[in-house]
Order: C-alpha cells, then structure tokens, then sequence
C-alpha cells in the first residue's frame, strides 16, 4: 500500500493531532524541502515523506539510495525549548527507530555512532539531523530505512545494507510511519525534559561496538584505532586509545570495526 497521510494518522490515534504529515510523489530530498518549510514558519510535528526522492543525502553530502515502494524516505521537524541543548539528537532518534522497529517486528537492530541502524552487522537505516538555519532550537530529523533493497543500489552499497522485508515479504509501509513517529513522539518528549542523559542508557542497551576494537575516519585526519567505550550524557563518542578515554563529538567521521 502506498504511503498515505490518512492511512498513517488512522494508525497513529490520538498522537495524529500532533503531527501535520505530508505525502509527496517526489521531491529532491525531504530534509530540503523540509528545511525551507521550517523556514517559512512550518509548525513542530510538520513531516515530509517522499515516494520518492531524487537527491537524498546522507552526511557530508553523501548520497542515499532510495527507490519508490522499497523505501521509506521521510523528514520531521522539531521544535524544541530554547534551552534544550541539541546535543545527543541524532543519537536519541537512533533509539526511538530501534524500538518502533521491533514493534513492527523487525527484529532487534542495533545502533552505530552518531546515525546508522543496523540489522546483523548491515546498515538498515540512516539519520540525518540538520538544524533550521536562524532557529536554533528547530531540527529537521530525516531517517531513511530499508524496506527493502532498492533495484539501483551500487553493488558496494549492497553488500552493507539489510531490509526489513526479505523479498517476497508484504508489510504495509503505513504500519512503519506510524510506529517510527509514535516512537520518535515519546523519544522527542523525554529528550527535551531530560536531555541526551535521559535516553543514554537506552542508546547503550542497542550499542553495536561496545568494547570493540574500532577505527574512526575522518576526511581530515589520519585514523584513530582504539576500543569504543559507548557515549557520554552528551552523546560523544568514547574512544580508548592506551588506557585513556578520549572524547570525540564531530559527527565528521566515520566508525569501522578495526
Ligand atoms: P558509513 O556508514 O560508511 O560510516 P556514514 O554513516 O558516514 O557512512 P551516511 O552519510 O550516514 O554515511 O550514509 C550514506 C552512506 O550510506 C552512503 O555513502 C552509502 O555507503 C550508504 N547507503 C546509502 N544508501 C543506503 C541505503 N539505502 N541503505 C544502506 N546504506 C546506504
């Protein structure tokens, strides 16, 4: 079934008066056409789903594969207090798609620092989080996950990447929406009062390379090899390297198994 805003609201109950969901045939990227929303004075709780997206983004401009009916390509904005720190956001996401997936049941996935979801060691999903320009406390939460494989994902990318559904699975993709924003609803409530503190030992239950052998790479800087100690209340990275425990907060870099 295609996505559908009556669809969604209908499983979503109650929640569905807190969000005001959008459904395009296609866009560039959600997180584009939400930010210039956000902009123009776009309430919390606006969502932009696409069927299909034609430029996704990941980090640093990376691209994100995505094709109609296979993929669930969607944007939420956030407003938060002014004195909510954003610290932590794309990590406490992570937690609120992890527990909407098991709920669908997609199993048990688990959480890579800052923003990938993975199924049995493959990426499943991915977050990118972009604050509005000129409204510090408003973000745009963009998740992509796998229904399933998309037909024109790159061999390379293929080899890495898990779906929900094995091939000839059914699942109606509303069922999806409406779990990852019920989730995200909660998750989003707790970390405005509580902060990333609040969510942290959550994140750490779905941790993916807790006390493993990790390299981290940057564009900018050789790479660091050491064992990955979880996160901070404030959602930094703990890195090990000769029995001292370095913090690492820039989302510019990429995690590996060493
Ligand atoms: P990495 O996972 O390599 O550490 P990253 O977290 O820095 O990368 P993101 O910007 O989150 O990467 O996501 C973009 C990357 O994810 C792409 O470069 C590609 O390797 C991979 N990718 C793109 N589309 C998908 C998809 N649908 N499913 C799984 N992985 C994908």
């Amino acid at each position: 079934m295609p996505a559908s805003t009556a669809a969604i609201s209908d499983k979503l109950g109650i929640a569905a008066r807190r969000f005001d969901i959008d459904v395009l045939a296609s866009c560039d990227s959600t997180n584009a056409v939400l930010l210039s929303r956000a902009e123009a004075g776009a309430p919390s709780g606006t969502v932009i789903i696409a069927e299909e997206q034609t430029a996704g983004r990941g980090r640093r401009g990376r691209q994100w594969f995505a094709s109609p009916g296979d993929s669930l390509t969607f944007s939420l904005l956030w407003r938060f207090a002014p004195d909510t720190a954003p610290a932590g956001l794309s990590l406490a996401v992570g937690v609120g798609v992890a527990n909407a997936l098991l709920k669908v049941g997609a199993g048990n996935t688990a959480l890579k620092w800052p923003n990938d979801i993975l199924k049995d060691g493959r990426k499943l999903g991915g977050i990118l989080v972009e604050l509005v320009p000129g409204a510090p406390h408003a973000a745009v939460i963009g998740i992509g996950i796998n229904l399933r494989l998309p037909a024109g994902m790159p061999e390379d990318v293929r080899a890495t990447s898990t779906a929900i559904c094995a091939a000839n699975d059914v699942m109606d993709q509303n069922d999806v929406y409406a779990a990852v924003l019920l989730e995200l609803l909660a998750t989003l409530e707790s970390f405005a009062t509580g902060g990333f503190a609040a969510i942290r030992p959550e994140w750490m239950a779905h941790h993916a390379f807790q006390d493993a052998a990790i390299s981290l790479l940057s564009d900018f800087s050789a790479p660091r090899t050491g064992i990955c100690r979880g996160v901070g209340s404030d959602g930094a990275l703990l890195l090990e390297v000769d029995g001292r425990v370095e913090r690492i907060l820039s989302g510019e870099i990429s995690l590996r198994p060493a």
